[in-house]
């Protein structure tokens, strides 16, 4: 019997807006003093109405253009409920049924939705004074965050894996956050079931494994494949597989039992009262569509056609935007000079050339390697002077009209100069001392 691995993402992603969400604070909260970034809105104190940062809004709407998705002309924020100490209103402000972005694509994988939402405080579960406590900082409460969901049209690890790095590499472009995985910039959470037959697959099974607590690329692809394999293997038993929550153990390479889901949540979603819903003019996505840079897609077959560069040299190159520019004003500069968009693109990717350098300096310092590199122009001049004199036969074909024999005295010139001719330049030298003979 085969198997079909199904897999669904949700990632989430918190942005770099100067402001939070909802209210004035500031969203910074890495290296900052615990509970200075608050107030009333985002401590939920009775009373304290929000407002919706349009940057956030602007932000999630360029993810969702950059995924080809539907922009919602009209949409709204609602109330999603639930009890936890990091969720100081006991709800937390996000999209229920309009989402800003529904329907998009990349690749053969379709995007369910794209909203926008509010970051919860961060707790800290840690010993103070011989007690056992959990702190609560709130200056991450109100951050805003966006939610990605898929569809589950993964069947291996390994396109979840790049569609992920896919992901994180159009936000870095877009500019609306860093990403990180360390930082928590951006969390990752995957659904996976295994289902018998091949694609395509018609019913989904009955069941639904959701990986959490997952912290780098390389994880969630071991757990990924740590679980198709615990999946797989079960249904071969015979065993029924159950709703639960996994976690990954790095030591055992291993997902191992977290939470049983008995019953599906009942967050009792309602549109949040005190804000108003947000109407998206045309004209204002289509604006936001003109201003969107090359995204990384775009820029890999640009790269290939226009420059003629390897796959190894584009991955590198188009993994940064700044990257991908600092290369192209480098090409912009080397034409001038006559250096090779490859020849700049292989300084760039293996001598691993500082980016930190201007580009101007860049390119002089390239140019000045290529011309040590190559021999004087004395130094060619008197090669090519004794290949000529060595070689009387082939100057005289010459003078008889065998111009092809310029081919064979190039050779000979760069022997004697131990191949530091300038290719560049020896037809043309060795072709106007001939004429001279
Ligand atoms: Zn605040």
């Amino acid at each position: 019997m085969k198997y079909t691995p199904i897999i669904g993402l949700e990632v989430h992603i918190e942005q770099n807006t100067n402001s939070k969400m909802f209210c004035g604070c500031s969203a910074e909260h890495f290296l900052v003093k615990a509970n200075t970034h608050v107030c009333p809105v985002c401590l939920g104190l009775p009373g304290a109405l929000p407002y919706a940062n349009e940057k956030a809004i602007e932000n999630t709407i360029k993810l969702g253009l950059a995924f080809t998705c539907r922009i919602a002309e009209f949409s709204k924020f609602d109330r999603k409920h639930y009890f936890y100490p990091d969720l100081p209103k006991s709800y937390q402000i996000s999209q229920y049924d309009l989402p800003f972005c529904a329907e998009g694509t990349f690749n053969s994988i379709r995007i369910r939705r794209i909203h926008l939402e509010e970051d919860t405080a961060k707790l800290q579960h840690t010993t103070v004074d011989g007690k056992k406590v959990s702190l609560v900082d709130f200056n991450r409460s109100g951050v805003p965050l966006i939610e990605m969901v898929t569809e589950p049209d993964f069947h291996d690890a390994e396109s979840v894996d790049v569609f992920l790095k896919e992901v994180q590499m159009v936000v870095r472009y877009l500019g609306i956050s860093t990403a990180d995985m360390e930082k928590g910039s951006m969390r990752l959470e995957a659904n996976i079931s295994v289902a018998p037959g091949e694609l395509p697959i018609t019913e989904l099974p009955s069941y639904k494994v959701e990986l959490k607590n997952i912290n780098s690329f390389r994880f969630l692809k071991k757990a990924l494949e740590a679980e198709i394999k615990r999946q797989t293997e079960a249904l071969e038993r015979g065993e029924r597989l159950i709703q639960e929550t996994r976690g990954f153990d790095e030591k055992t390479g291993k997902t191992i039992s977290q939470r049983v889901k008995e019953e599906a949540s009942d967050y009792r979603y309602f549109p949040e009262p005190d804000l108003p819903p947000i109407v998206i003019e045309k004209t204002d996505i289509e604006a936001i569509r003109h201003n969107m840079p090359e995204f990384p897609a775009a820029k890999r077959a640009r790269f290939a056609e226009e420059y003629q560069l390897n796959n190894e040299f584009i991955e590198v190159l188009v993994s940064e935007k700044s990257k991908a520019d600092y290369f192209e004003e480098g090409v912009e500069l080397g034409k001038k000079v006559g250096l090779s968009p490859k020849f700049i693109a292989n300084a760039l990717v293996n001598l691993k050339l500082s980016e930190n350098m201007d580009v101007a300096a860049f390119i002089k310092k390239l140019y000045e390697e290529t011309k040590v590199a190559y021999a004087t122009h004395e130094e060619t001049e008197r090669a090519i002077h004794a290949v000529l004199v060595a070689n009387e036969d082939a100057v005289a074909k010459y003078k008889n009209g065998k111009v092809e024999i310029v081919g064979f005295l190039i050779g000979q010139t760069q022997k004697e100069l131990k191949g530091k001719g300038d290719p560049k330049l020896l037809p043309q030298l060795i072709t106007s001392q001939l004429q001279k003979k």
